[in-house]
């Protein structure tokens, strides 16, 4: 970005930044460049677009955007969350080991069991919040930490910045996968991480409606490996894809402060009532980790868990909901309900699961923008619905 927007505030990041519409014509919106490749004018003599995995005018726009705004130097574009993981995850070799949060996505744990594992990757499952535990779990075969926080589906709360200084301190990288907050609520490099990974698919993409994935880290030689490893595994943004995402993108600070808004109402409606035996979400003072996400972020997001009571069926409750929708993903304008048991998190063995906290009773609710009140009115229809 230019000096003076270096100045600006995220609210103007979020439309300004990356590449701020079309330099050649003036076009307000960064065109889609739906080419697959680029004439050149001899050899050797390209116009600084070669082909379109290795490089797009539209995903070099988003991949700036994003760098921008989680105030790294270097974003990288994928045609899914899990693309970008994949890339990350082949910067190792057989015999490294990776320290990992013990509640993460699902397919995070499936690639690293079933697909990076057949490589001689291995994983130790830890729990990040605890720092006691992260240290104990570093050793001479470990290269990196891997974090989410929130973590999902509980929310758990890991202190970036103090897993920092042990992966500083010991020579490791850390890994943070920031898709529950999106850079508007927590920028984990400003704390200390190397690498950023995101699902587009979610908040930043906002509608439901595209699957994109970002890698962003501040340091140039791991950079320069990540764009040459994302060439050359090839999971990269489509241009289409990439400009609904800028499009989406532009909107994340209205959307997630709304968002926000409405997950607070719903998780303090909840907590107070006699529906749930527990909720987790920490904007909540009676969570454990309301400390530490009030430190290190500008919002607790608008992922709430809970398990209903005893007393209600979760299967009733689902197919009594009228608008909250059951549905994988997440972090859409629309309100969507998941069971992690049996979708996002049935890759995770059933002990694994239950030992961390994702019993059949757990209900993850991605609070939409839609009128809180409505959809408290829905919950507690839906939930006195399946009393049994
Ligand atoms: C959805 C998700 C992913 C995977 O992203 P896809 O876009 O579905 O491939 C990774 N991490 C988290 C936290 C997610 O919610």
């Amino acid at each position: 970005m230019g000096d003076f927007k270096n100045e600006l505030s995220i609210d103007s990041v979020l439309i300004h930044g990356g590449i701020d519409g079309d330099e050649t014509t003036g076009a307000v919106s960064v065109p889609v460049y739906q080419t697959s490749t680029y004439k050149q004018d001899g050899l050797g003599k390209d116009r600084g677009w070669e082909y379109s995995r290795t490089g797009n005018p539209t995903r070099a726009a988003l991949e700036k955007l994003i760098a921008d705004l989680e105030q790294g130097s270097y974003g990288l574009a994928f045609a899914s969350g899990l693309a970008a993981i994949n890339t990350v995850l082949s910067l190792f070799k057989s015999g490294d080991k990776l320290v990992v949060s013990d509640n993460i996505y699902g397919g995070t744990f499936r690639i690293l069991d079933n697909v990076f594992n057949n490589f001689g990757i291995t994983y130790e499952i830890v729990d990040t919040s605890d720092l006691a535990a992260v240290e104990a779990a570093i050793t001479d075969e470990v290269k990196a930490v891997y974090v989410e926080s929130p973590a999902n589906p509980l929310l758990t709360v890991t202190d970036i910045e103090a897993v920092a200084k042990i992966t500083k301190k010991t020579g490791k990288l850390l890994i943070v996968d920031n898709t529950f907050l999106t850079p508007y609520l927590q920028r984990p490099l400003t704390l200390g991480a190397d690498i950023v990974i995101h699902s587009g698919t979610k908040y930043l993409g906002g509608h439901s409606d595209t699957i994109s994935g970002f890698v962003v880290v501040d340091d140039k030689a791991l950079a320069d490996r990540l764009y040459y490893l994302q060439n050359a595994i090839g999971g990269v943004l489509a241009p289409w894809d990439s400009f609904l995402v800028i499009r989406g993108i532009k909107t994340l600070g209205v959307r997630m402060d709304r968002h926000v808004e409405n997950a607070k109402k719903i998780a303090e409606w909840l907590a107070a009532s006699n529906y749930v035996s527990k909720v987790y979400y920490p904007g909540l003072k009676s969570d454990p980790g309301y400390e530490t996400q009030k430190k290190q972020a500008d919002g607790p997001g608008a992922m709430i868990s809970f398990v209903l009571d005893q007393k209600y069926d979760h299967r009733k409750f689902f197919e009594s909901l009228h608008l909250v929708t059951l549905a994988e993903s997440l972090g859409g304008v629309e309100s969507l309900v998941c069971h992690p048991a049996s979708m996002t998190h049935a890759a995770i063995p059933k002990d694994v699961r239950e030992k961390v906290g994702i019993v059949d009773e757990l209900i993850r609710l991605s609070v939409g923008i839609e009128n809180a009140e409505d959809l408290i009115k829905d919950l507690e229809q839906a939930i006195k619905a399946s009393a049994r």
